[in-house]
């Protein structure tokens, strides 16, 4: 049989993104971690008000408006930020940078599955090199794979936790390659590792404003890097990569950041109540700085994954990963107090 397409892409699996039910569907869905809050009334306003004239035109290639945002707030120059089409866009316009047949790209285990998947579509090489048994980074092994790009979600998922800057910092100091910091959840977080930009040329930052600012449906983020190391990505991207109703919207949410630490506030109380509620169910968890908890259930009745069916037979997603370490594990996107409540009455008849 021939195929049409190129034998890596024949070979590999392809992104399986968590189930997006149609919406007004009667769902609780705490499986992939979106803000359980709406978005910025600031956003939706400016939303709102669009006038058709912004989509008659081609948009800004570098989204300065929502550039000059990011600026803002987080003190750094706007020709520092690349804007993508979400984070997700970021990371794979890096990887066609970087990486090709030959070259590696090399993140630690368990963690977000798309790094393989854009790597697998390049193709370049992966190496993946397991957390230790405490989620201690593998600086010396991830150092010696020598990647092209070389991945750290920050705080990480499924696992929640967060990787200390100075284990950062050392790895950045070993590599020879780019080290990407994926901060999509570091607005639930207690520290970010943004300061390395500034001492390292081949460190990245990627940012989303899909979990903290409640925008997963826009599809808007960015990376924070050396102008040097972005010079590259602005040649591989899609010139008009985001488009003038994100980048608006996005500049505007971006300017409410009382909003959305007030959002990020609640959702911190409620992952601290659900981690209790849990634990007193007989769940074991670690602490999370994400919005997100990585629960094992207690195994007497029902196995995970008979729980994460049973709860998606009552109209509750949660996520369940079949992979090795996780199969006895589900992660739980914290929602609002009463999604929490509905999820904790379906366990208890569950475990
Ligand atoms: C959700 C998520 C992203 C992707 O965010 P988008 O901006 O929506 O593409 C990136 N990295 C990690 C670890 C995530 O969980």
């Amino acid at each position: 049989m021939t195929s049409y397409f190129r034998p890596n892409v024949d070979t590999m699996a392809g992104y399986v993104p968590g189930e997006q039910p149609k919406p007004g569907t009667n769902i609780i869905k705490l499986n992939t971690n979106e803000n359980p809050y709406p978005p910025s009334p600031e956003a939706i306003a400016v939303l709102q008000n669009l006038e058709g004239e912004l989509l008659r035109r081609y948009p800004d290639p570098y989204a300065n408006e929502f550039r000059q945002a990011i600026s803002e707030v987080l003190d750094v120059p706007t020709d520092w930020i690349v804007v993508g089409n979400g984070s997700d866009d970021v990371l794979n316009v890096i990887i066609r940078a970087c990486a090709e047949a030959g070259r590696k790209v090399v993140y630690p285990m368990p963690t977000y599955v798309l790094y393989r998947t854009l790597t697998e579509i390049q193709p370049a090489q992966t190496i993946e090199i397991p957390y230790g048994a405490d989620y201690e980074l593998p600086i010396v092994e991830l150092a010696a794979a020598n990647g092209a790009v070389t991945f750290i979600a920050s705080p990480n998922s499924p696992s929640g936790h967060v990787v200390p800057i100075d284990d950062l910092r050392q790895l950045a100091a070993k590599l020879t390659g780019v080290l990407v910091v994926d901060e999509a959840y570091v607005d639930f977080a207690n520290e970010t590792a943004l300061p390395l930009v500034k001492e390292f040329e081949n460190v990245m930052i990627s940012r989303t404003l899909s979990k903290g600012y409640s925008l997963a449906g826009l599809r808007l983020g960015f990376g924070i890097a050396n102008p040097k190391l972005l010079s590259g990505l602005f040649k591989v991207k899609d010139s008009y990569n985001v488009d003038a109703i994100a980048c608006a919207v996005g500049a505007a949410a971006m300017r409410d950041q009382a909003y959305k630490n007030a959002c990020a506030e609640k959702v911190k109380a409620s992952r601290s109540k659900l981690a209790i509620d849990l634990k007193q169910l007989g769940f074991e968890l670690r602490d999370s700085q994400t919005n997100f908890l990585l629960v094992q259930p207690p195994t007497h009745k029902n196995s995970a994954e008979q729980i994460y069916l049973a709860l998606k037979q009552r109209g509750i997603l949660v996520r369940y990963f079949k992979q090795a370490g996780l199969e006895d594990k589900l992660r739980i996107t914290v929602g609002t107090e009463a999604q929490n409540q509905m999820l904790l009455e379906a366990l208890l008849h569950l475990v």
